[in-house]
């Protein structure tokens, strides 16, 4: 056998004195803590996150054959995102978010705040449970025809479930009764579950009959005004789907039954998309194909080029409203004048679940997700060696990465997970890694037990593999972003 090297020795000595970090059973049997305990005397290091903790269940079952999403269409995102353990369905357009779906949406929603708040939006919450007598003010109680899902109360009260929020929001801001123009422009949104009973929900996350949308309402004194508004939101949106790295195009859209005079869309390039698109070979007008007449193939705004169609996925859409919900629900403001004057208003979409898998869809290969980086549920994952394996006495070296990490990468706390079934081969669990998409896998194998250890690292983005020292490893995941 093999001497053993002093400094192994020491890294032995250092993982004795954390041992107490490592996951214990409780006499029961039952596994304590979801993460290791941090003990008093090391405050400062943090639990380690083990993969064989982590509430993942995968659903290896073929997708097609799973009964609950019979008649359904499935695709790519849906069939990985099942497989990885982000989501299960539960009925026809409803899912459970498992929770490294959940970790993935908190980063998502905390650049949407990010971008929202930039152009002066101020988070709000409205109720899901909407009064029928909004809806029939708007006239869109009978609109909405079966996409609203209708409930009544215990008194025999009429009520929705929340599809969109024109009228929830108008009537709130019309109760202000004091509002002045220098509090103008006014723009408020939420992040909530949405309601629409959809003809055909499919896709998994994107179409649903249940699923979280990002709404924003603007009001405005004048026209003008709202324009500009109109203008900020969409390029916060450019600003948004940029740090993505989403390359959306933004369309000339109808307003459907949302109402109004001006709209676009936020279309995803995607072969499975639902959208037609039609975009001039020559100018830079493109717009979804329902806002053209069907006989059209030349341009409407250079008249020269010709139109070529593609496919997309609408992510985000904005309207101008006018006076549509302002005037029928007396949304106003006292102008400078000091007279009572109507609200310009805007309102403006972003499908929050289904941006995480339209995101899925068109980065992911057929084995594995590719994530946008910002919103990887994890970052980095380390992968220690078989139990038994020659070169186990590594073991130690790929814990003590994790709190290195943690330590040393502040942006990265939180963010690096050991896979510690040690029972698989570094084969299976690499296959694991790859399925998950973690941006950064680290196997810490016979290269870490070298004179100077050098760490086998799966740039999962670029498919990219290097060997570093531990310097190099950090310098490389110092440069990674998170949110
Ligand atoms: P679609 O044409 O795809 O049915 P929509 O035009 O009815 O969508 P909007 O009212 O514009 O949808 O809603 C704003 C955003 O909410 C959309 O741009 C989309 O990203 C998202 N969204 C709408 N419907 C769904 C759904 N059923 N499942 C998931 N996301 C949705
Ligand atoms: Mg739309």
């Amino acid at each position: 056998m093999e001497p053993v090297k002093p400094w192994v020795w020491l890294r032995v000595f250092q993982h004795l004195h954390r041992a107490s970090l490592l996951p214990r059973r409780s006499h029961s049997g039952c596994a304590e803590h979801v993460t290791a305990p941090v003990s008093s005397h090391s405050r400062h290091i943090r639990p380690t996150l083990l993969v064989s903790r982590l509430y993942q269940p995968s659903n290896l079952r073929d997708v097609g054959q799973d009964t609950r999403l019979q008649g359904e269409m499935t695709c790519k995102s849906q069939r990985l995102m099942q497989q990885a353990g982000l989501i299960h369905p539960s009925n026809p357009g409803c899912y459970y978010y498992l929770p490294t779906a959940v970790r993935s949406m908190e980063k998502l929603v905390r650049v949407i705040d990010q971008e929202m708040q930039g152009i002066g939006g101020q988070k709000l919450d409205m109720p899901s449970l909407c009064s029928a007598v909004l809806w029939k003010t708007s006239e869109r109680w009978d609109l909405m025809g079966k996409e609203l899902f209708r409930l009544k109360d215990r008194h025999g009260v009429d009520y929705c479930l929340g599809p969109t929020h024109e009228e929830a929001v108008t009537t709130l801001v019309a109760h202000q009764v004091n509002l002045s123009y220098r509090q103008l422009p006014l723009l408020l949104y939420q992040i909530t579950r949405k309601f629409r009973d959809e003809p055909k929900p499919k896709f998994g996350l994107l179409r649903g009959r249940e699923f979280y949308m990002k709404d924003m309402y603007s009001f405005d004194v004048s026209e003008e005004a709202a324009y500009q508004t109109y203008e900020s939101v969409c390029q916060a949106y450019t600003r948004l789907f940029t740090r993505l790295g989403l390359h959306c195009v933004q369309v000339q859209a109808d307003t459907g039954n949302i109402g109004g005079k001006l709209s676009h869309e936020f279309q995803l390039p995607a072969d499975i998309g639902e959208d037609r698109l039609l975009k001039c070979e020559n100018c830079s007008f493109s717009a979804n194909v329902e806002t053209i007449a069907s006989d059209r193939n030349d341009c409407p705004q250079c008249e020269t080029g010709r139109l070529v169609e593609s496919k997309g996925i609408e992510v985000g859409h904005t309207f101008y409203l006018g006076k549509k919900y302002s005037h029928v629900f007396s949304a106003t403001f006292s102008s400078a004048q000091n007279k009572p004057s109507i609200a310009e208003m805007g309102c403006y979409g972003l499908g929050v679940t289904r941006i995480l898998a339209a995101a899925i869809e068109v980065m992911s290969t057929e084995e594995g997700i590719r994530w946008p980086g910002l919103l990887a549920p994890y970052q980095v994952c380390i992968l220690s060696p078989k139990k038994g394996s020659k070169v186990d006495e590594a073991t130690v070296i790929a814990e003590d990465l994790v709190h290195t990490l943690g330590e040393t990468l502040p942006q990265l706390r939180g963010e690096v997970v050991l896979d510690d079934r040690t029972q698989m081969t570094i084969g299976k669990r690499l296959k694991d890694a790859s399925i998950l998409g973690y941006p950064y896998v680290i196997v810490v194998g016979q290269s870490t037990l070298e004179e100077i250890p050098r760490f086998e690292v799966i740039c999962q983005q670029t498919g990219e593999t290097v060997f570093l020292n531990k310097d190099g490893l950090l310098d490389l995941l110092g440069k990674v972003e998170t949110v």
